[in-house]
Parts: structure tokens; C-alpha cells; sequence
């Protein structure tokens, strides 16, 4: 039986993951900052936290790491830890780098002498190419992050690089475009607009504000990428790979497709923050715009060219956008009629 190991258990992608390898018969264990039940909805939601060891585990804290690995003996490390807000990053610059770079750094030092025969995934992010002005994004485009959150884990995929060239550790950077999923957390645009489309339908909101939703995103199913992290690990060789489904959509379009779900169709109009979307049914003003929720810098597009995943993992999204969406707002409809956030 193969043991893994997942750090950032309790966020979306560590629970999606621990499911996935417990159906393929792995032992799982999950690290986290805490282990109250509090933090254990997202395994909870699919099933997996009576299956689930966890323990707790501080990326800045080396001791915590060794006596971990020491432990568990993991064959696989899947490093999901991490300050995941690029907004959050830019007001917590030093923070976001001593967990998502330094804690990187620590983790694979520890690797290195604790079980270096253990395979290794680090959630890399396209973040770190977001000042890059171009089509599609692969592996091979020169990095540009333009937030400490996007620097933070170029610097992460760095040390990986090193310890994978000197050391020879089977180490795999997934540079990972936005996924998302019902369990994404309510400070990512997409939760926050699948909410506040369950929630206005069940006439518990008035509108949603929203910053920048002319931007565009890659946005894929956090179930499909978590399989993508097991097919690098279970390569031959340790190599990087981009993770995306190669088409982009605006905030705009999300807000559309999350609003045709409860049946309304959007007239949007204005332009900048004066932007708003009206029912078409109704007439009333069920989207707005502030300059509260931009940022001070930020990327128009993000798109992914999934290629050489597609040509060496045999990787392929399954999920498509608005299947994605409807799932998503099906399940805040479901939370907030239960009477849960
Ligand atoms: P990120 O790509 O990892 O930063 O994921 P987010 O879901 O936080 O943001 C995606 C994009 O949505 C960014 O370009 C934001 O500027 C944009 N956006 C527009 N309005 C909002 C908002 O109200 N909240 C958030 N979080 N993002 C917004």
C-alpha cells in the first residue's frame, strides 16, 4: 500500500486529492495549521475525512516538517500548502513568501534527508506568469509575475529546479491556471459569484458587487487538475507542467453562466466601474462594479496551452466551464437552503 502525504489538506484541492487516492488505495495523510473539526468541511463534503490522518504541520516551522516525514514515511508528497490570495499577498508581501517560498525551501530540504526517495508535487501557479502578454502560456515561456503571491511560488519553482538538477529528488511543479470547484473558497471570484447567484435567486441578497470583470481566466474543474498532480508523479522522469483547459473566460462571462443557472439572463451596461447587470425579467440591477475589489495590479488574461500535459500524461480536462458553474451554484443552492454559508 503507498502511503501520501498532502499538506494544505483542508484547502480544495487537498480534499479533491485525498478522495482520488483513497479510491486508488493509498494511505493518506494530511497536514494542516490546525486540526479542528472546523476545518475539516471539505473533506467532510466528499466523504474522505474518516479515511484521512491529520496532523499538524507549519511550512515555516522545519521541526514540523522533519517529525512528519519521519513519521509517515511517505512515497508521495503532494506540497497543496500554501497563502493562496494573490490580493491577500500584496498587503502581506513577507508572509506569503515565508510560507509559499522559504516553507517550499524548507520542505525539500527536509525530503532530501528524510525519504529522498519520495516523489514530490508542488502546486506551482500560473500567477507567475502574469505579466506576460501573450496567447497561450506553456513551460517554456520566460516568467513574469507581477504580485508577491506569483513571485512567491516562481521562487518556490526555483528551488524545486535545484533540488531536482543537484540533488537528483523527483520533484514536479504543477504551474496550475485558476480551478475551481464547490469547494473553493468565498474569497475567489468564482465562489463569490456562485453564492450571490444561489443566494439572490432565493431572494436572500439584493445584487453582488464585484470588482475588475473584464479580466479573463482560465477556469478549470479542481477535480480534473488533482489527477493531473498524480500522472506527473507517476512519470519517469520528474519534469513541470502547465495545467489548464486552454480556453478563457471574462468575469463577465462567469457572472453569465452563473446566472443562467437559476434562469436569469443579464443586459450589462456602462462602462468601468459604472458597469451593471440588469435582469432582462425583472428590470432591477442584480450586478454592480466598485474599484473596492480591484487590484493594484493585475493580469487582463491568463490562458494555458495544456499541450505537453496532454502529449506526456495523457492529461485532459473533463469538466467543461459551464458544467463547472451549474455544479458550483447547485451546490451554494443546496448549502444556503440547508442553511449553511
Ligand atoms: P486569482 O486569479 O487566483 O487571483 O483568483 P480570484 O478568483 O481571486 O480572481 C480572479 C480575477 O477576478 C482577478 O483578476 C480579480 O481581479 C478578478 N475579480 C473581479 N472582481 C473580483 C472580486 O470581487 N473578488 C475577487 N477575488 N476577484 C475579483
Amino acid at each position: 500500500m503507498k502511503t501520501a502525504l498532502i499538506t494544505g489538506i483542508f484547502g480544495q484541492d487537498g480534499a479533491y486529492l485525498a478522495k482520488s487516492l483513497l479510491k486508488s488505495g493509498y494511505r493518506v495523510f494530511g497536514g494542516d495549521l490546525s486540526t479542528a473539526p472546523e476545518y475539516q468541511s471539505n473533506l467532510k463534503y466528499l466523504k474522505a475525512d474518516k479515511d484521512v490522518s491529520v496532523f499538524k504541520l507549519d511550512l515555516t516551522d522545519s521541526k514540523s516538517i522533519i517529525k512528519a516525514l519521519k513519521k509517515f514515511r511517505p512515497d508521495e508528497v503532494y506540497n497543496l500548502a500554501g497563502q493562496s490570495s494573490v490580493s491577500l499577498s500584496f498587503r502581506k508581501p513577507g508572509l506569503t513568501k515565508a510560507i509559499n517560498a522559504a516553507g517550499v525551501n524548507k520542505l525539500l530540504t527536509a525530503a532530501g534527508s528524510e525519504c529522498p526517495q519520495a516523489r514530490i508535487f508542488q502546486a506551482s501557479s500560473a500567477e507567475i506568469y502574469a505579466g506576460l502578454k501573450k496567447g497561450k502560456i506553456k513551460e517554456s515561456d520566460k516568467p513574469r509575475p507581477i504580485s508577491p503571491y506569483g513571485e512567491s511560488k516562481l521562487m518556490a519553482q526555483k528551488h524545486l529546479e535545484r533540488f531536482r538538477d543537484k540533488y537528483g529528488l523527483f520533484a514536479c511543479s504543477g504551474i496550475l491556471f485558476n480551478h475551481e470547484s464547490p469547494l473553493r473558497g468565498t474569497g475567489f471570484v468564482t465562489r463569490k459569484i456562485s453564492g450571490a447567484a444561489a443566494a439572490i435567486s432565493l431572494g436572500l441578497q439584493e445584487y453582488l458587487v464585484l470588482g475588475n470583470i473584464s479580466v479573463e481566466r482560465d477556469w478549470g474543474y479542481a477535480g480534473d487538475y488533482v489527477e493531473a498532480m498524480r500522472l506527473m508523479l507517476g512519470q519517469e522522469a520528474p519534469s513541470d507542467y502547465v495545467i489548464a483547459t486552454g480556453r478563457s473566460h471574462s468575469v463577465r462571462g462567469f457572472v453569465d453562466a452563473a446566472f443562467a443557472y437559476v434562469g436569469e439572463r443579464l443586459d450589462w451596461m456602462g462602462k468601468g466601474v459604472k458597469e451593471i447587470g440588469v435582469s432582462r425579467r425583472s428590470g432591477r440591477t442584480l450586478v454592480k462594479v466598485s474599484a473596492e475589489f480591484y487590484r493594484p495590479t493585475d493580469t487582463g488574461a491568463l490562458i494555458g496551452n495544456p499541450g505537453r500535459a496532454r502529449r506526456r500524461l495523457g492529461w485532459a480536462p473533463e469538466t467543461g466551464f459551464e458544467d463547472m458553474v451549474g455544479m458550483m451554484v447547485e451546490a451554494d443552492l443546496r448549502r444556503l437552503k440547508a442553511g449553511k454559508k
